[in-house]
């Protein structure tokens, strides 16, 4: 869709996100949907490569298009949203009509409300015999959701991701919803929107994979986030075709990015590569979590057991938001139930804490850890183990140190000069010069070496320190031939917290 009309606003199809509870059906109603909507499955079934695609439906007897983003669970989309990136436009909360409310669908739930982001509610399994729609909708309104004939106006559409009852409803209910959205996009602008998923991959390099919210992009255009950028060679679409040019709504592969672009970052489009530089430049962020593919990113594993699924995900979730540029924390792995000695072997192979929430640690465990200095913390109370690993990370943090001047002289006469050491006569300009300190030597403002002040006098008498505005001698020791006018500048080493 190249731009004809440059001001031109067009309406863009709805971006949908799924959520709920673990078992409720999402991926079964994504499967169900991609394979009654889409023509991929014709080759041959598909290796879904990009966690998003489009489907074309027919409402109120027009065609439209929809993109379903496929997080892998709403903790990761949550993750996202986080991170200030309001990625999708519509979200669909899948409630199992057998189970009703969960704590995940809670956790859904407040997500969505956070973001404001409208949403559907898809009561699922309707072809199961324990469905029971109605003590849904009541659990739901006694979780504060109000659906339509229990007192609000929260669509809820009954469905089966199994049989497909209901789906074709749901999409009626997606497009109707973003009509009332006005979603609307520019086809004449450069494309931005939002990076899903990064991948290193050994044969491509760094790939990501992106859903354009507006705009459009083009090859020959380079794309840039927040400490990256790629040269636009190709596009591939979620159905790993290539393309030349995509628009607004349409989930993109670009691979060849110049470091790992983050998940959840914004991107934007540039024709010029300098322009994409300095985007990626001026947007990196020191405080952004560290980046798997940096070089210099320490791994803080852990592993973590907790007495219910729901508190082994609310832990999770906490713990993925520590980490800092150098450190991140790594899940090695997660389970219910009490700390084990196959804990203790998984933690001493990928040198790890084990945190244990509300559980306890098996007898033969404990001796094990003890044996392999295996460190275990068990918590009650979540915001005692995060300030823990808070902690931990703390001390694993390396110290960055920056240098400052601590004082700058110059040089007035050259006395003497003796293989590398050279005696000088100079007056203090700022701050104050040490006896025994390293120099910096400047000649007409550019650095030109380094010294060591070996002897310090001031008036003819030994001395430790010149202060600003004193005139001193000094043996200087430096493979550079000073000259006067030259300029001393005394630096040292400070810890930067
Ligand atoms: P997710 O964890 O929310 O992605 O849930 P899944 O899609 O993996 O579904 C969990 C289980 O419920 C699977 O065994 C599905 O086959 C089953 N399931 C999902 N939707 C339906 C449905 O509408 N009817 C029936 N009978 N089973 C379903």
């Amino acid at each position: 869709m190249t731009p004809k009309n440059k001001t031109k606003k067009l309406v863009r199809p709805p971006i949908v996100v799924i959520m709920g509870h673990i078992d409720h059906g999402k991926s079964t109603l994504l499967d169900y949907i991609r394979k009654a909507n889409t023509t991929e499955f014709e080759a041959g079934g598909i290796t879904q490569h990009i966690s998003a695609y489009e489907v074309e439906i027919m409402a109120g007897g027009e065609k439209r298009k929809i993109t379903f983003l496929d997080t892998p669970g709403h903790e990761a989309f949550c993750s996202i949203r986080a991170r200030g990136a309001k990625v999708a436009d519509i979200a669909i909360l899948v409630v199992s009509s057998e189970d009703g409310v969960k704590p995940q669908t809670l956790e859904a739930l407040d997500c969505i409300n956070k973001d404001a982001i409208p949403f559907i509610i898809a009561l699922n399994k309707i072809d199961r015999p324990g469905a029971n729609i109605d003590k849904v909708k009541q659990n739901l309104a006694e979780n504060g959701v109000l659906v339509e004939g229990w007192g609000g106006n929260i669509p809820a559409i009954a469905i089966s991701a199994k049989t497909g009852a209901g789906v074709p409803d749901l999409l009626e209910m997606i497009a109707l919803q973003s009509d009332m959205e006005e979603l609307e996009g520019d086809p004449s602008i450069p494309a931005e929107g939002f990076v899903i998923e990064s991948d290193l991959n050994p044969k491509q390099g760094i790939s990501a994979n992106l859903i354009i919210k507006n705009g459009y992009l083009k090859t020959g255009m380079f794309v840039a986030t927040s400490g990256a950028y790629a040269p636009i060679r190709a596009i591939e679409n979620y159905k790993e075709e290539n393309i030349s040019e995509a628009t607004f709504s349409s989930p993109i592969k670009i691979v060849g990015w110049s470091a790992g672009p983050k998940v959840g970052s914004e991107f934007k489009t540039f024709s010029k590569k300098e322009e994409a530089i300095k985007f990626a430049t001026e947007t990196n962020q020191n405080n952004d979590i560290c980046n798997i593919f940096q070089n210099d990113c320490i791994s803080f594993g852990v592993v973590i057991k907790a007495d219910t699924f729901g508190s082994l995900d609310a832990v999770e979730h906490e713990l993925k938001k520590l980490g800092n540029e150098k450190i991140a924390v790594r899940i090695i792995s997660k389970d219910v139930g009490d700390v084990s000695e196959n804990d203790i072997k998984t933690a001493k192979i990928k040198n790890s804490l084990i945190l244990g929430f509300n559980v306890s640690t098996d007898k033969s465990a404990s001796g094990l850890a003890m044996r392999d200095g295996i460190e275990i913390k068990n918590y009650q109370v979540i915001y005692d183990l995060v300030d823990y690993v808070k902690e931990k990370i703390k001390e694993a943090t390396p110290v960055e140190t920056v240098e400052i001047t601590t004082g700058s002289a110059k040089i007035i006469r050259v006395f003497s000069k003796n293989r590398d050491k050279q005696v000088v006569g100079g007056k203090i300009e700022e701050g104050e010069i040490k006896s025994g300190g390293i120099i910096k030597i400047y000649r007409r403002e550019s650095f030109i070496g380094t010294g060591k002040i070996k002897e310090l006098q001031i008036q003819k008498l030994k001395a430790d320190i010149a202060r600003e505005g004193q005139e001193f001698g000094t043996m200087i020791e430096s493979k550079i031939d000073l000259v006067p006018g030259d300029v001393l500048k005394a630096t040292s080493l400070i810890r930067q917290e």
